[in-house]
C-alpha cells in the first residue's frame, strides 16, 4: 500500500512513518513538488480534507491509481482559553509564527491568569483522499499544559504538555512513549481500519 503524506512538516512525516511500519510511506516532496495550500477551514477535519484533496488532485491519473493521500491537521486546545489555540496552533503568534513564539504566547497567557498548569488536549484529524473518495478519523491526547518548557524531544507544544498519567512533558518522554499515546497515533490507529479496507483495491 503506497501512501503520500500531505504535509511539509518533517516531524509529522517521521511520526507517521514510525507508526505505519507496514506501509510504504512517502513524504510529499518525494512524489510531487510541494505547493501552497490555503487552510481556510473552520475545523481540524475541514483543514485535513483540504490538504488531502488538494494533493490528490495534483496527482497524475497513474499516481491516482497507485497512491492514497493521507493528511494530518492537528493542534492543542486549552480549556480555560475556550479551546485556543485550536486550529490556529501553528499560527498562534501571528504572521511569521514559529514554534518558539507560539509557546511563548501560550506561556504568557497562562501567566496572565496566574496558572502554573491547566487542562488541555491535543487533537489530530487524519484525512484520506483516494480514488474512491475521502475519509476522516480523529485522535486525542488529554492532559495539561504548564507555564514552562521542559525536555528536548518532539516539537510544537510538546515541551509544555503533560499527558494524563504522566509527570513528565512529552518533550521529556522518549519517542516510543509519544508514539503509543499521542493524538496523532490515536488518529492513525483509527485510520488504519479505512486503509485496511482500501488495501485490497490497490494490490495487483
Ligand atoms: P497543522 O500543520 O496546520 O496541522 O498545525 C499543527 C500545529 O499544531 C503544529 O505546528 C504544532 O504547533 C501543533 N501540534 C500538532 N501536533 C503536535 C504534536 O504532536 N506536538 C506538538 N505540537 C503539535
Amino acid at each position: 500500500m503506497k501512501i503520500i503524506v500531505a504535509t511539509g512538516n518533517k516531524n509529522k512525516v517521521k511520526e507517521i512513518k514510525d507508526f505505519y511500519k507496514n506501509y510504504e510511506i512517502y513524504a510529499l516532496d518525494e512524489i510531487i513538488k510541494p505547493f501552497e495550500i490555503i487552510e481556510n477551514g473552520d475545523s481540524f477535519a475541514k483543514n485535513a480534507l483540504i490538504k488531502a484533496n488538494a494533493v490528490f488532485d495534483k496527482l497524475s491519473n497513474q499516481q491516482k491509481d497507485e497512491f492514497i493521500v493521507l493528511s494530518d491537521d492537528s493542534g492543542i486546545c486549552v480549556d480555560i482559553l475556550n479551546g485556543e489555540p485550536g486550529i490556529y496552533s501553528a499560527r498562534y503568534s501571528g504572521e511569521n509564527a514559529t514554534d518558539i513564539k507560539n509557546r511563548q504566547k501560550l506561556i504568557s497567557k497562562l501567566n496572565e491568569l496566574s496558572l502554573n498548569a491547566t487542562p488541555a488536549h491535543y487533537t489530530a484529524c487524519i484525512a484520506i483522499a483516494c480514488k474512491f473518495g475521502s475519509y476522516t478519523t480523529h485522535g486525542w491526547m488529554y492532559g495539561k499544559i504548564i507555564n514552562e518548557e521542559r525536555g528536548e524531544n518532539g516539537f510544537g507544544y510538546d515541551f509544555m504538555f503533560i499527558a494524563n498519567g504522566f509527570d513528565k512533558t512529552i518533550g521529556e518522554l522518549d519517542e516510543k512513549t509519544k508514539l503509543k499515546i499521542s493524538h496523532r497515533s490515536n488518529g492513525l490507529r483509527n485510520a488504519d481500519f479505512i486503509i485496511q479496507s482500501l488495501k485490497k483495491y490497490y494490490e495487483v
